[in-house]
């Protein structure tokens, strides 16, 4: 086991750092257990190896079928069983290959992806791993965390963010065999960018370029759908200080599709929670007192002596922002709330307003984060890079 990643990683990670040929490992369907899966080829044509053997080939529209049986993948296409094998490798034979995967068990639905695929076995699940040019990669989560239709500055600030935020947690599944997973716990990735060419052509026009503090340390790439008007202050949210992460007010996110919500809960539940989570103020208090009001964002819902954390309330009651208010009506109460997710750093929908505005997409990095600098990772002191270390 131990073997196998120290074979594979350590060159793996050269090349991302190297401006010939940047690709970076990425586990895929990681969050699911799969046992048997379909490949076919989609352009170009592949090498199937294992270990230093090319053991056959693929060609555009052939399948390839493989399960897990006693830890080994066991590998046969239309014509032929191939054996079993511990790792197998698709490596294409010209730049532009891509392929697409089904897992069979359990049923997913397909993906395209580019460039290669390894697969390794294993005692529960098979490994599948995109060994996948970095730009390419980056259009992909682009195109999965901010969608197709959005203007090419945008798309080119979102890229800056998706790659600092990339090159930053390198070392995050680096026990499991590579760097970074395609869910939403490193950044949404459902493969190849398919719907906007402008996607990928932003990408490469940005290649390289990430986001530093003056110390030249990545920052936290926080981004979220829309800020309702204000940004949130990261320290406000998180345990450690982000000097990059302050509050900004944003007119750009107003009038945007997330820039308003409203919900309503019950006078009798919310005084009860309250109590619950130990704001005992409430028994002295009238009720016309005991609302949240904000006319800007606020860390903590003070009463009296108690308080309570404005985020621990959203995510208590499921709403979509911590930046809302609150009114009587009746029994109830109305919430009228404003923006969309966590609200630290850039607001994906006032980007692209700024975007659609006439606005360069340095100039949103910079209105949305506070004292940064634009560098190519490249440049970037080792200090300032993840320690990846392969046993
Ligand atoms: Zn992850």
């Amino acid at each position: 086991m131990v073997m196998r990643y120290c074979l594979i990683l350590p060159a793996i990670f050269t090349c991302l750092f190297n401006a010939e040929a940047r690709s970076i490992p990425v586990g895929l369907y990681h969050d699911r257990v799969i046992s048997s899966v379909v490949i076919s080829c989609s352009t170009g044509t592949y090498h199937i190896e294992s270990g230093d053997e090319i053991i056959g080939t693929m060609e555009e529209g052939e399948l390839l079928f493989v399960r897990l049986e006693n830890d080994s993948l066991v590998l046969h296409d239309s014509d032929r069983e191939y054996g079993s094998f511990m790792e197998i490798r698709l490596n294409y034979m010209a730049l532009g290959s891509s392929f697409r995967i089904r897992p069979i068990e359990p049923a997913l639905e397909s993906r395209t992806y580019d460039d290669n695929l390894i697969l390794r076995g294993g005692d529960r699940f098979i490994t599948l791993v995109n060994l996948v040019d970095f730009d390419k990669y980056l259009a992909g989560v682009v195109e999965a965390e901010a969608g197709p239709n959005a203007e090419p500055e945008f798309y080119k600030a979102q890229s800056v963010l998706c790659r600092t935020y990339a090159v930053k947690y390198l070392d995050r599944h680096e026990t499991e065999g590579y760097a970074l997973c395609d869910g939403v716990h490193c950044q949404a990735y459902r493969g190849k960018s398919i719907y906007n060419p402008a996607i990928l052509e932003a990408v490469v026009e940005t290649t390289g370029e990430v986001l530093t503090d003056s110390n030249h340390q990545l920052i936290v790439a926080a981004y979220h759908s829309n800020s309702g008007g204000q940004t949130q202050r990261a320290a406000d949210v998180w345990v450690t200080n982000h000097p990059c992460l302050q509050s900004v007010v944003d007119p750009y996110s107003l009038h945007q599709p997330n820039a308003k919500w409203s919900d309503t809960i019950s006078f009798r539940d919310w005084k009860n929670y309250l109590i619950r989570n130990g704001m005992k103020s409430v028994h002295k208090m009238p009720d016309e007192i005991i609302y949240i009001e904000q006319m800007r964002r606020k860390k903590y819902f003070i009463l009296d002596r108690d308080s309570m954390l404005m985020t621990k309330i959203r995510e208590d009651w499921g709403f979509k922002s911590s930046f809302f208010d609150m009114f009587p009506e009746g029994d109830s109460i109305i919430i009228w709330g404003k923006g969309y997710g966590h609200g630290i750093g850039m607001s994906q929908e006032g980007a692209m307003k700024m975007a659609r505005d006439g606005y360069l997409y340095r100039d949103i990095l910079h209105f949305y984060f506070y004292n940064v600098k634009l560098m190519d990772f490249g440049d970037l002191p080792a200090y300032s890079l993840p320690d990846v270390q392969f046993r």
